[in-house]
Parts: structure tokens; sequence; C-alpha cells
């Protein structure tokens, strides 16, 4: 059983993992501030590091966010030069109830204004090889879209305009010494003071050794580190003069050993007239995909579309858009496989000396991972674990 297949037994059979509940401002928060004088210092600026920041500023505790790249979002990345609505380049689904969003905006006076849609459970679903069956016969019932938006666009309209001026961007973290009271992160040979740092980073990142920690990580933490598999991944969008495709095409292969792979009508449900047929695919099913150039791709695609549905996919073509996981410099992958163990997960969440402190969509406490939703919960862990010593 995969960490879905583990969630939709949970949600069938009624049970909650977590309860989520809004964070304020208590006596620790003021014993915190009053205590340091340094601020919080969150490394990455993707859904766990703007949402940790956010929290941080809800509650008044000053903070700093240090992202690599010169854009906030990280796999929330989109475009919106592709089409007239928005294309996520990274996560575009959302795989719980469409009220996480209120609860990532963590505060009751807010109104979000996001229009999502949930698929019609009985529009036609397509398994490969063969095997034709609704959505809802297949499970896929719970995933909802953005509509005319992404989980970038949320983050940019509700989460960042509090926080954008304390991120410092072109600032790759490359050390971090929590060797005394005082945390020192240093990035392009700046160092920045510490009262704690919330490292938020693809995992993958820290596998390749792009953080030094003094001292070294704990070996519990620092194996898990190690273990955790981290799949491939990358999306392709492609525009054609006309529809031969369903709403979703999801490859039958074994996701414990082949990932996930699925063509599906970008624009179902949006708004416009364009034809877009999005691919996504992770672990090997991604693989054929990430070694081709551009031509080598747009004729791989479309020879293997011209296959699937038996159709002269190269005839309508017009235009493609790519995005290559593992290329991405400061992610160098997609995210820890569906079908991890939950325990080396739940070690990757664990805090060192209640200084150092994970958050993202890696670093959870092993009930669930690799999506938007819980990187933003794993970062109010983060927020609530600094005040617990307070
Ligand atoms: C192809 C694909 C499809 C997906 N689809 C979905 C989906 O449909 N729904 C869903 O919920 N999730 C989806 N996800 C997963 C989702 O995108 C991630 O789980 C989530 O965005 C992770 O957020 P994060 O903050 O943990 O990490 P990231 O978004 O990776 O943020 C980390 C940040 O750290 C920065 N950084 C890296 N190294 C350094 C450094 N040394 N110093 C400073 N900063 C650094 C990066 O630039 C980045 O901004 C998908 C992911 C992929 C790749």
């Amino acid at each position: 059983m995969n960490r879905r297949e583990f969630l939709r037994l949970c949600q069938l059979l009624g049970l909650t993992l977590s309860t989520h509940s809004v964070l304020r401002a208590s006596k620790a928060t003021q014993r915190f501030s009053d205590k340091h004088s340094t601020p919080v210092v969150i490394i990455g600026a993707g859904a766990a590091g703007l949402s940790a920041g956010y929290l941080l500023k809800q509650l008044g505790i000053d903070f700093k966010i240090l992202e690599a790249s010169s854009i906030h979002g990280g796999r929330m990345k989109h475009t919106t030069e592709f089409a007239n609505f928005p294309i996520p380049l990274g996560a575009e689904w959302i795989h719980v109830e469409p009220k996480i969003l209120k609860e990532i905006v963590n505060d009751d006076s807010v109104r979000i204004d996001i229009n999502t849609r949930h698929y019609d459970p009985d529009v036609d679903y397509v398994v490969y090889e063969g095997e034709r069956l609704s959505l809802r016969e297949a499970g896929f019932t719970k995933e909802s879209k953005f509509i005319n938006s992404t989980w970038f666009d949320f983050y940019e309209r509700y989460i960042l305009g509090s926080i954008k001026s304390h991120i410092t961007y072109n600032s790759i973290v490359d050390a971090i010494d929590y060797s005394d009271d005082i945390c020192r992160v240093r990035a392009k040979d700046k160092v920045y003071e510490a009262s704690q740092v919330i490292v938020t980073i693809p995992v993958k990142r820290l596998q390749m050794g792009a953080i030094t920690f003094n001292p070294r990580l704990p070996s519990k933490k620092q194996k898990a580190i190690e273990k955790v598999r981290v799949w491939s991944g990358c999306k392709a969008f492609i525009e054609f003069s006309e529809k031969f495709y369903p709403v979703l095409v999801e490859y039958k292969m074994n996701p414990e050993t082949a990932g996930q792979k699925l063509y599906y009508d970008a624009a179902y449900g949006q708004n416009t007239s364009q034809n877009i047929l999005g691919l996504f695919a992770v672990g090997s099913a991604a693989q054929p995909y990430l070694g081709l150039n551009d031509n080598e791709l747009v004729a791989y695609i479309l020879d293997e579309l011209d296959k699937l549905f038996g159709h002269n996919a190269s005839g309508s073509y017009i235009k493609h858009v790519f995005q290559n996981w593992d290329a991405d410099p400061f992610a160098n992958g997609a995210y820890v496989v569906d079908h991890e163990n939950w325990r080396v997960v739940r070690r990757l969440g664990k805090a060192v000396d209640n200084r150092l402190f994970f958050a993202g969509d890696a670093y959870t406490d092993g009930d669930d991972w690799s999506s938007v939703h819980t990187a933003a919960r794993s970062a109010k862990r983060a927020v609530e674990s600094i005040l617990e010593n307070y």
C-alpha cells in the first residue's frame, strides 16, 4: 500500500491523522522574543519556508529567509506565458480538501477568494493497457484543481505580502554552525546570526552535501537523510489545435518500482478554449524524458501520443513547455517516493538540539509527505516546536 492509498483508507475508516488548529501568539511567544535578540533564520522560500516565515510574522517573532534562487516558490513554480491560464510546472493538485488553504492562512478573519474544483467523478478515466474506468472507480475523486490560479498564486496572494521584505534572494546557504548559543548561517561568504534555524531545502540537496553542519548532524538523522529515496521528476505541457484525449490517462505501473505517469487535460475546468495536455512523470517513468534535448523530447512525446491515441498528435501540435526537476539546481529531483518508510520520514522531521529545525515536504511527522500541504503543515510544526521550549 502506498502513501496515498494508506491516507485514502484512513479517510474511509474515518481516522484523522492529526488535528490542525489556528496558531496564536501566547506567553511563550513573548518569552521567546524577550530572550532572543537575533532572528530565526529560515533557509529556503518554498511552501515550507514561506509558511514558517508567515507564521512567525503573525506571532511577532523576528525572522529572516535566505533563498538560493532569484524567486520564491521553489517547487510551486508556474508560468503565465504559455497559456491564457497559469500553468503549474511543479505542484498542481490539492491532494486534500481545499479548506487546507484556510488552514495555511491561519487567520479566520481572512476570506480566501481562490477558485478550486473537484473532478467530476463520473467522467472518463483511462488506465493505459486497455482498462477504462471512471474517476470514481479509479479513486481520483479527492484531488482538486485550482481554477485560473496555482499553488504559487495562492502563496503570492495570501502569504507573501507580509513577509517579502524578510527574504534575501540569491543567497545559497552552504554552512550552518550550531555549536554555540547563537547559530551562524553562511551564504555567499556572509554570515547571519540566528537564535534558531529552520532548514527547508529539499532533502536531495542535503544528500548532495549542499550544507555543511557543525557539529555534524546526529548519526540517526544523517542516516535517514542518506537512506530516503527521492524520485526524479518532470512535467510537460503541450498545446494542440484539437482535443483528442480524455480527462486523465494513468499508466499502469508499480509505484514501488516505477513511480507514476499521467497524461491529463490540463485545461480541465479552466475558462479557456486552448487545448493543453499535461504530462506528469516521476520515478523511473520520468527517465526517458530527462536526457533528451528539446527537439528529441517533443518528437518522443508526439510519437508516444500517436501510439496511445491512434491519432495524429503531431498533426495538431502547436507548442510545448518542459520542466526537468532533476536539472533544477536547487531541487535536483521531484520528491520523496510515495511508498517510503514513514519511520525514515519521521526521523527527517526531528529537530536537533532545539536549535536546528526542519520543515518541508520531506521533513514531516511521518503521517504524510511530498506535497505542498505537508510542507505547510511541517512549517507549523517547526514553529510550534520552537515555542515549546519557552
Ligand atoms: C513534478 C512535481 C509535481 C508535483 N505535484 C504536486 C501536486 O500536484 N500537489 C502537491 O501538493 N505537491 C506536488 N508536488 C510536490 C510539491 O511541489 C512540494 O512538495 C512542495 O512544493 C515542497 O515545498 P518545500 O518548501 O518543502 O520545498 P521547495 O519548494 O523545494 O523549497 C525549497 C527552497 O529552498 C531553496 N534552496 C535550495 N537550496 C538552498 C540553499 N542551499 N540555500 C538557500 N535556499 C535553498 C530552493 O530554491 C527552494 O526555493 C510536486 C512536485 C513535483 C516536482
